[in-house]
């Protein structure tokens, strides 16, 4: 259903607003989404979830990515025609970005071939494409030795292994790669520049997402309005006062990157607010769901199962809640 709807906001032209004309946008920016997720999230359409990369990774790809290759892959992501994923995290190498592992080797007749595996990868069972962070330089060059390439996911030597989690849904995945070759025209940003790109990327993930994301939070709770009760009155009004500190810290992400600018550091404290919100919103709805507690079957409790448990986990992606207060501390506050 999500496709479906993607694929009419394009046609009707508004998922084209706030992306650039010459990769077949409307011109604009990311004032112009930001608006049409708020609509769209108020009218109780459905959570971006598969698209939310839109989001995360194509701020990047259009500002650092091969001109020619997203002139043809932006409108298809825009269509909700192809899903795209990012493989950053490794086994070995989460909070510790640095020491990613997955290597990609120059070929002699040009491109590369990408060798190692990724894991926790969003979406990557439906994705046909994947941003890959990968070791061009030797192991302890860490972040300098990084390199950013697109691959596709349906070429040869990729497999796709899913994750089975606790919540039921099938976001997560674990890849692999074996010598996959990735043309020139993939490489993201430059050799040695995979960093630069993950930081640009994580900015986003960490600081504007905040914006798109509250939205469908504060539809949670619309949704579950009816169920509340006096006794849920103070986790209510905690999530309220939450979700209000998210819109107001993450639109201060979008101006930023209206003005051409990302959050940097400060993109940290959006990141642990909508973590927080998240999980006040679920505590709510824990508390006022009396079927949810005593686990009846039904579809609405279903849904409300699924994003607590969801909540549980949010202090984690885009880099965990003690490496958020560790970049507040360290550039922010400048502590030793
Ligand atoms: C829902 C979800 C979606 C995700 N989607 C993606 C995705 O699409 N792509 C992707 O690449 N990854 C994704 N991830 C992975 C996520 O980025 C990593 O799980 C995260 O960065 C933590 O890495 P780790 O799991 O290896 O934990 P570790 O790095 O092993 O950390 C384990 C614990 O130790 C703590 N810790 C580690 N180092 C330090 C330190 N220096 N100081 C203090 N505490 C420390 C951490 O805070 C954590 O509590 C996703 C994760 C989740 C939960």
């Amino acid at each position: 259903m999500t496709s479906a709807l993607m694929g009419v906001l394009y046609d009707e032209g508004w998922a084209r607003y706030g992306w650039p004309e010459q990769l077949g946008g409307f011109g604009g920016d990311i004032v112009h989404r930001a608006v049409m997720w708020d609509a769209l999230a108020r009218h109780g359409l459905p959570a971006m979830a598969l698209y939310e990369h839109l989001e995360v990774l194509l701020p990047t790809l259009v500002a650092l990515g091969n001109p020619t290759f997203m002139a043809e892959a932006l409108p298809r992501f825009l269509r909700g025609e192809q899903v795209w994923s990012q493989g950053f995290s490794e086994p070995e190498a989460g909070s510790d970005l640095a020491s990613a592992r997955t290597r990609a080797v120059e070929r002699d007749g040009g491109g590369y071939a990408i060798t190692g595996r990724k894991i926790w990868t969003s979406w990557a069972r439906y994705a046909r494409w994947c941003l890959v962070l990968a070791r061009t330089g030797t192991t302890e060059s860490r972040h300098r030795g990084l390199s950013a390439f697109i691959v596709d996911l349906q070429d040869p030597g990729v497999e796709v292994r899913a994750i089975e989690q606790a919540n039921g849904t099938d976001e997560l995945a674990e890849v692999t790669f074996d010598e996959v070759l990735v043309g020139p025209e993939r490489l993201v940003g430059e050799i040695g520049g995979g960093w630069r790109v993950a930081m640009h990327i994580l900015a986003h993930e960490r600081g504007t997402f905040g914006w798109f994301r509250h939205n469908f939070l504060t539809r949670e709770v619309l949704d579950n309005l009816s169920l509340g009760g006096p006794a849920g009155d103070t986790l209510l009004g905690n999530a309220l006062l939450d979700l209000a500190a998210v819109r107001a810290s993450s639109f201060g992400g979008v101006r930023a990157h209206a003005a051409d600018t990302v959050l940097g550091p400060r993109a940290a404290f959006v990141k642990l607010m909508l973590a927080a919100s998240e999980q006040a919103v679920n505590d709510w709805v824990l508390a006022s769901d009396p079927d949810l507690a005593v686990g009846v079957q039904d579809d609405h409790v279903a849904v409300n199962r699924q994003d607590y448990l969801f909540s549980r986990i949010v202090t984690v992606y885009g880099g965990s809640q003690q490496m958020q207060l560790d970049t507040i501390a360290k550039q922010i506050l400048r502590l030793p």
